[in-house]
């Protein structure tokens, strides 16, 4: 949570009530289902108990120790051996309840809230996100249709298109054109339903029988979830060109080496009809080259879909609005506010310019859902049902719009940019000691690493790499992870989490040098 906001303390917990736990007198040491006082007096424990979590949160390793070698939780398998082998038949309190918490999960969690937490990408939490939750939580609302909680469509229509607006996407995408957002779980989720959509619309112009004929463009470094939705949307795996990122482009897939695929495809009569563009690779934060991708899209009629997860955040800042321009011939656009937005897991921002194809998709209409504001011609309301794959829905714009309202986009605009300093010193601390290199150049709040291996070094640096990343992990102190760019072994530090400072990027680059220097005299 932003040491600036007003969150954290916490005021003590209320000591009226009902004495949910801690019992003493009979029933009233069972929890009933839902009372309010016993609820405000549980809940004031737990908020309670989340705030000093945090308040101590570096003094956890980041990295679970589940996998030391030392300590007293050694193994996967470690939480079988410290719980029982059946539910509890009669209520145990929340005291007992706390006591494990802290004594068997909290060693089996890594802390990704950590501001020493630097590994794949950041997912962020905030007061304002953690509020949106318990709110979320206390509705408990399960919103298919409109019908279902008027003010959860609605909010999720506006907070999207805020958001939009916030991005510059072009107004195709808004809710008042013919597109619109909606919140997905996850970057996967929202990558499988564009491709559902974009699927049946190129077999709705070239007959079902087309199927095995439909081909998927890609570069070798997009993310997994395209390969999933490919699996789950039936595209034969051998349609499913993924080519070779340009590594003298940063890792961005070339567009000359799109359009030949695309030609021999052709000419063997395949139907190429989507690109999955990425702006903010995992690997190294490599951004495509959306506008000449959306010129090979338009000119073939294919589907465009541009997965900026990670680093879409960073574009609501004007200077880095740039990486999304050609978002104007894509069809879809997707990034994560619970990755980089201070928004808790999960909520995932897609939008489409053309709602239309996802409905025609993931519609049904079975008589028990029926009612008289259904989505149609004539009514203006949207069942977001429809747009996803599962049915029910949680109320996620909750927590999205809690964030916008109670920082600002003035200070989450403050907020990417701080991390993206943060992330340049680290970039100079590694560029001023000659035993290491940047691997790539950095674009976001990402640095991609490593220690120079000595000639004599047999794997190029693999295992000297991979060993200070162990050591560092296991410390306890930091957590990183690592890809392989060009058979390189890469250290990725992603600077991103809601706590983290200056100091924690220097400690961090103290304890790296450390044990760069014990494994390079031992070697
Ligand atoms: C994190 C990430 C994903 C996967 O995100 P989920 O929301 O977990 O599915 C996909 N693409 C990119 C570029 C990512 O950074």
């Amino acid at each position: 949570m932003p040491r600036d906001g007003s969150g954290g303390g916490g005021s003590s917990s209320s000591s009226s009530g009902t004495g949910a736990n801690g019992g003493g007198d009979g029933d009233a040491g069972c929890l009933r289902p839902m009372d309010a006082e016993q609820l405000r007096e549980c809940g004031h424990r737990m908020v309670d108990f989340v705030a000093d979590y945090y308040k101590s949160i570096d003094t956890f390793p980041v990295l679970s120790q589940v996998q030391a070698p030392r300590g007293i939780y050694l193994q996967p398998g470690y939480l079988k051996k410290l719980l029982p082998d059946t539910a509890p038949s009669k209520p145990d309190t929340l005291d007992a309840l706390f006591d494990d918490i802290r004594e068997k999960i909290i060693p089996g969690v890594t802390h990704w809230q950590s501001p020493n937490y630097f590994a794949y990408y950041p997912c962020n939490s905030s007061t304002a996100g953690f509020l949106g939750e318990m709110l979320s939580a206390a509705f408990n609302i399960v919103g298919f249709s409109w019908i279902t909680s008027p003010a959860a469509t609605e909010l999720e229509v506006i907070v999207l298109d805020w958001f939009a607006k916030m991005l510059k996407l072009p107004s195709q995408f808004l809710s008042t054109a013919l597109g619109g957002g909606v919140i997905q779980g996850t970057a996967s989720e929202a990558v499988l339903v564009v491709l559902l959509a974009a699927r049946d619309r190129t077999l709705r112009k070239h007959g079902k029988t087309s199927f095995e004929k439909l081909v998927v463009y890609a570069s070798d470094q997009t993310h997994s979830a395209l390969q999933k939705a490919c699996q789950i949307a039936g595209i034969f795996s051998e349609n499913l060109r993924v080519l070779k990122a340009d590594k003298n482009k940063n890792y961005a897939i070339a567009p000359q080496d799109v359009i030949a695929a695309i030609s021999m495809d052709l000419s063997a009569g395949l139907i190429p009809f989507f690109i999955c563009a990425t702006v903010g690779t995992t690997s190294s934060s490599a951004v495509d080259p959306l506008t000449e991708l959306g010129q090979i899209a338009k000119e073939h009629d294919m589907w465009l879909h541009i997965d900026a997860a990670y680093a879409g955040s960073a574009c609501i800042c004007p200077e880095y609005r740039h990486h999304l321009n050609g978002v104007e011939e894509a069809n879809s656009f997707n990034m994560n506010a619970h990755k980089w937005f201070l928004t808790n897991f999960d909520c995932s921002l897609l939008w489409v310019k053309d709602r239309s194809y996802l409905i025609q998709s993931l519609s049904t209409n079975p008589e028990f859902l029926k009612n008289k504001f259904q989505a149609s011609q004539a009514n203006s309301v949207f069942d977001f049902k429809d747009w996803q794959v599962p049915l029910g829905r949680r109320f996620r714009s909750l927590k999205l719009w809690m964030v916008l309202r109670l920082y600002g986009v003035e200070n989450l605009q403050s907020y990417i940019r701080k991390h993206i300093e943060l992330a340049k010193h680290f970039e100079q601390l590694v560029i001023s000691d000659s035993r290491f290199e940047v691997a790539t150049p950095r674009t976001f709040s990402l640095v991609c690493f490593r220690l120079l291996p000595l000639t004599s070094d047999q794997d190029n640096g693999r295992k000297l790499n991979y060993d200070l990343m162990d050591a560092a992990n296991l410390s306890g102190n930091i957590f990183i992870s690592h890809t392989v760019l060009s058979g390189k072994f890469v250290l990725r530090f992603a600077v991103g989490a809601p706590l983290t400072e200056e100091q924690h990027i220097f400690a961090a680059w103290k304890l790296l040098q450390d044990l760069a220097t014990r494994l390079l005299g031992s070697s």
